[in-house]
């Protein structure tokens, strides 16, 4: 995958594909931020992306803000769309995550606290377009 990124997927299947592809080529240590709105995709994306690694019982963090797995690496699953004050990442302890090395990270809805997040990563936007067709862009941040 070549960066920025484009493609657009018009089934659920297709998207399943292109989180594998992708995951692939990540390593530990890699930061993931998944963007777009409720009903996106974004869940979806984390657990094909995440089979590649030998999980596959990736759940939504929304509620938990943060779920942790192991497979071939770490992954440790955040969702930012509960969290109202940046304070409550500190309190989770939000950047030792950050700096585990060893793990891969995924944010969902990481661009409410874009303050927070300088560090290198990947952006995955993903815009519906219709029912089942998506739009994802792939940006890496070094
Ligand atoms: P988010 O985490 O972004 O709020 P989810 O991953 O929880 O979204 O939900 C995405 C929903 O959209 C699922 O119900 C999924 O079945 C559905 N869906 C339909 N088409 C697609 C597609 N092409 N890619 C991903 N999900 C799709
Ligand atoms: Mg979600």
């Amino acid at each position: 995958m070549d960066y920025p990124f484009e493609r657009t997927v018009y089934n659920e299947e297709e998207t399943g594909k292109l989180a594998k592809l992708f995951a692939k080529e990540i390593e530990s240590g890699d930061i993931i931020i998944l963007n777009g709105e409720l009903g996106a995709g974004k869940t979806f994306f984390v657990k094909h992306a995440a089979s590649v690694w030998g999980i596959n019982n990736v759940s939504s963090p929304s509620f938990a803000i943060v779920n942790s797995y192991k497979g071939n690496f770490i992954v440790y699953h955040f969702d930012f769309y509960r969290i109202k004050n940046p304070a409550e990442l500190f309190d989770i302890g939000l950047n030792d995550y950050l700096n585990d090395t060893e793990a891969v990270i995924f944010i969902e809805w990481g661009n409410l606290f874009p303050e927070i997040l300088s560090q290198p990563r990947i952006e995955i936007k993903i815009d519906t377009l219709d029912n089942s067709i998506r739009k994802f862009n792939f940006t890496k941040y070094e």
